[in-house]
């Protein structure tokens, strides 16, 4: 799922590289109709759904002129769930961005499936309900994001551990002077130094919301309270997180900054296979730094982590509002430094109550999304 993004052209790099090992059944995409296609002639998958029905009908006639019409194309959110389901899939790669990942990425565990997760916004927005799916239907949780992944690596007796520690890069403007990260551009928030990504995580890793996101992420997935769970700026990306023991050990995972590593450490697990990414260089490499994360210049930091202590319903809010403010400063309608403003005010004018059940959390997800444009509607007026 998110075959035409980042994550998903990754997987599809990995799997390409293991034949025997998988076949790809069905793929999922938005609108992005060229490169689902050539994605589609290459890996033939039996399926293809396409979430835009324009999209959809488009990618269908490309197929029919490319003498592949036994590629059957699916079109709508429906399309996405057949995928999930369809005959024969027993492993689903979670990569749409967003919100919109989150009831195909349910369908998945509801379906038993082992699910590798990339799609973060999954958890922050419904962590307690989606893990409880994930016990009830007895489904397997592998964590794509590199960090989740580093940790699930060097993850031992749970008793025994004292914190984790996440790493971050600091991203793009980790050292820009403060007045100028007004004038931001889409394009420069979006070069990151380490990684090449979607836009919408590209965004949050320069804002630092990103390691906000994975704050709670990592809560859900590792079930540890707020308080061990730690943020590192390490601006070099080589070391992807570390976990602590209360005897003083830290274990680390290292490596070249490539997704393709947790996505195929994912994929053989509890076995090893290439990724394609080559050797880590320690002797050669630039000197690993490290420094304490700054929250008067990244301020959606500590909106993430109050979210997550405040308990109920605000990291669901956060995440909308985050979502909205990001969808809005990439259209050029909010500055670069607004974008914590205004998850910050969402935040504080919206303060519902624990939901019980997954309908409530969608309501509450519909709705910090109102208040969040409502404010950006007074911005612009
Ligand atoms: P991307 O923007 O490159 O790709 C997103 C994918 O989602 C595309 O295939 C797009 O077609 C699909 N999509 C978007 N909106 C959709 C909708 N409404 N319905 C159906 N499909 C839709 O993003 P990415 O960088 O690949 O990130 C994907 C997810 O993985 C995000 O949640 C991100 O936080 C997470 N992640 C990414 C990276 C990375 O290095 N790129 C690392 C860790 C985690
Ligand atoms: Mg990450």
């Amino acid at each position: 799922m998110g075959a035409t993004g980042s994550i998903g052209k990754s997987t599809l790099d990995v799997i390409g590289r293991h034949p025997e090992a998988f076949r790809v059944l069905a793929l999922t995409g938005n609108h992005r109709v060229q490169e689902m296609l050539e994605i589609a002639l290459r890996h033939s998958p039996e399926f293809v759904a396409m979430a835009n029905p324009d999209a959809a009908t488009a990618l269908h006639t490309a197929l029919v002129a490319a003498g592949r019409d036994d590629i059957r194309v699916g079109s709508g959110t429906e399309a996405l769930l057949e995928a999930v389901r369809w005959p024969g899939v027993s492993e689903v790669m979670a990569a749409i961005v967003g919100a919109a990942g989150l009831m195909p990425t349910l369908a998945a565990v509801r379906a038993g499936h082992r699910v590798y997760l990339a799609n973060k916004e999954c958890l922050v927005m419904a962590g307690s309900y989606f893990m409880e799916e994930v016990r009830r239907h007895d489904a397997t949780l592998l964590p794509i994001d590199s960090e989740h992944n580093a940790v699930f690596q060097c993850f031992g007796d749970p008793k025994g551990v004292r914190r984790i520690l996440l790493t971050a890069s600091g991203g793009p403007f980790r050292t820009w002077p403060l007045e100028r990260l007004q004038d931001v551009t889409p394009e420069q928030a979006c070069a990151h130094p380490n990684w090449v990504m979607g836009r919408k995580i590209s965004v949050d890793s320069a804002t630092m919301m990103n390691k906000g996101l994975e704050v709670i992420e990592a809560h859900w997935l590792f079930s540890l309270p707020a308080d061990q769970i730690d943020v590192l700026i390490h601006p070099q990306s080589i070391i992807h997180s570390m976990v602590e023991y209360l005897d003083g050990s830290v274990l680390a995972q290292l490596g070249n900054p490539d997704m393709r590593t947790p996505i195929a450490h994912a994929l053989a697990y509890p076995q090893r296979m290439h990724s394609g990414v080559s050797s880590l260089d320690l002797a050669r490499g630039p000197a690993l730094e490290f420094e304490e994360p700054d929250l008067a210049r990244f301020p959606c930091l500590g909106l993430a982590f109050a979210a997550l202590r405040a308990d109920g319903a605000a990291a669901t809010v956060l995440n909308a509002a985050n979502e909205v403010a990001v969808a809005s400063f990439l259209d050029g309608r909010l500055p670069f430094s607004a974008i914590a403003r205004l998850v910050e005010q969402t935040l504080t004018d919206y303060q519902p109550a624990q939901p019980t059940d997954l309908d409530a959390v969608l309501d509450i997800d519909a709705e910090a999304r109102r208040v969040a444009a409502a404010h950006l509607g007074l911005a612009a007026a």
